[in-house]
């Protein structure tokens, strides 16, 4: 390891002990950013990685609610608020009971650079809570909503921090918490994105996290003269971003042979199509079943408790969870032919998977670049909300590609070497912090 990045991680990991997830985002974007503040001084004079990898504020507190049985019960709500440079603070909420401060703050960090590269003006932030929304009824998750939100209301705003969703967090659970703060505040704002079509949403941003990295696919697979036409696609998860990447790989000419959730994955050979996938949703959104059921209703093979990154595939897209692909199942999918992995997921690869992605020269898009298009279209609902006026379909979809496609040529500056391979890990991390540390420079020492 360059001593240069052991030095700052032993620091990193000296003031956050056990972060594991935290000191893993932050040492990714260290090596690729030491290098480069070494040749430009004056990042490193005003400590600006070190300031970036210090929240601006964490919020931690209790959320008591009584569930159907009349009990109470106790979950443990959080906020980083971490970076404010270029705008409020900006990220997701996560209710799944793995939910700690070190993955939070992994989020947190990871997000400052990704809404930089969005070139809208939004800070960084993440939140949620230990709450396991599985297994409980709708009353019980509308409870536990209200109660989170009567704390966190008092720290956001639309002019603030603004959170969306995430693991566990859909349109179900942003209804609950926006009808919270609106009657605790008596004001109807965009203090919320992810919000329904008629009360505020914005069209495209359910879709926007599987669409955005579909095109981030398309965008580096084009650096080649290639395309998603007649591509084996293999996608983990089955939630939002998984689901609407398979409608994007299909639409595109793809074909998505595997969806998964906690529990295993299916591999269907002959293709995910719109029936399917509408049974899909029908599945997981509504009934909140599980993927099994799937393989049960078409006569699928089913894999318990395995990741499809067994299977053959020319492109994979890890759109479930972090370090969901390790270095082992890196080579095999590199081993079966896969060239191009366009991450949904947040951190889903190993930095061994990582690697190994590397080394054999395949494009390789990490989660803050591929997965940006959530935020930008969540940026944009925040824009109709200020100017209240709803655009349609196609204004949205048209956006999102320009920034996916704006995000993928900042990867292309900053991360093309001499040979002509694109590093995307280096172009996101450098193209992601230049503009925030111009504008922590500008603000002075805060
Ligand atoms: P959902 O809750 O809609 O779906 C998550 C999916 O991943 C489910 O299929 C779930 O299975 C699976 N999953 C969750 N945790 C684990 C785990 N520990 N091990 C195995 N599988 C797991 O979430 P999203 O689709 O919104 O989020 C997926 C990923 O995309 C996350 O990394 C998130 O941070 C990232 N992301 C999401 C954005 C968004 O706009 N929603 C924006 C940018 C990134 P099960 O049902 O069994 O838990």
């Amino acid at each position: 390891m360059d001593p240069r990045v052991e030095k700052f991680m032993a620091t990193i990991k000296a003031k956050n002990p056990g972060e594991n997830e935290f000191h893993q985002a932050v040492h990714e974007v260290a090596e690729s950013l030491i290098p480069f503040i070494e040749e430009n001084p004056k990042y490193k004079h005003a400590k600006v990685l070190e300031r970036i990898a210090e929240p601006e504020r964490v919020i931690l507190f209790r959320i008591p609610w009584l569930d159907d049985k009349g009990e109470i019960q106790i979950n443990k709500g959080y906020r980083i608020e971490m970076n404010s440079a270029i705008g409020p603070y900006k990220g997701g909420l996560r209710f799944h009971p793995t939910v700690n401060l070190g993955i939070l703050k992994f989020l947190a960090f990871e997000q400052v650079f990704k809404n930089s590269l969005t070139t809208l003006p939004m800070g960084g932030g993440k939140g949620g809570s230990d709450f396991d929304p599985k297994g409980k009824s709708d009353n019980e998750v509308m409870r536990f909503c209200q109660s989170f939100m009567s704390e966190l209301s008092r720290h956001i705003g639309p002019n603030t921090d603004v959170p969306a969703g995430d693991i566990g967090v859909g349109g179900r659970e942003i209804g609950y918490l926006f009808g919270q703060y609106k009657r605790l505040r008596n004001e109807f704002t965009g203090v919320l994105t992810g919000k329904g079509i008629d009360w505020g949403g914005s069209v495209i941003r359910p879709e926007a996290t599987g669409y955005g990295a579909t095109y981030f696919a398309q965008n580096m697979l084009e650096t080649r003269g290639d395309s998603l036409e007649g591509k084996v696609v293999a996608i983990s998860g089955s939630g939002n971003v998984a689901q609407f990447a398979t409608q994007k790989v299909t639409e595109l000419g793809g074909k998505v042979v595997t969806l998964s959730d906690s529990s295993g994955f299916i591999y269907d050979p002959a293709g995910i199509d719109k029936e399917k996938l509408d049974y899909v949703m029908e599945l997981k959104n509504i009934k909140r079943g599980r993927i099994k059921e799937y393989a049960e209703k078409y006569g699928v093979e089913y894999f318990e408790g395995k990741r499809p990154w067994s299977v053959k595939c020319d492109v994979a897209m890890p759109n479930a969870t972090e370090n969901e692909v390790n270095e082992e199942e890196a080579k095999t999918l590199i081993k079966n032919g896969c060239y191009c992995i366009s991450e949904g997921a947040n951190m889903p690869s190993t930095p061994e998977a990582i690697n190994a992605y590397l080394d054999a020269g395949i494009l390789y898009g990490p989660g803050k670049a591929a997965n940006a298009g959530g935020v930008a279209v969540s940026g944009l609902e925040m824009t109709q909300n200020s100017m209240r006026l709803g655009w349609t379909r196609e204004e949205v979809d048209n956006r999102l590609q320009m920034i996916m496609k704006n995000i993928h040529d900042t990867c292309v500056k900053h991360g093309k070497q001499d040979d002509g391979f694109i590093n995307y890990v280096r172009g996101a991390n450098i193209g992601g912090f230049i503009k925030v540390a111009d504008s922590m420079l500008a603000q002075g020492v805060v």
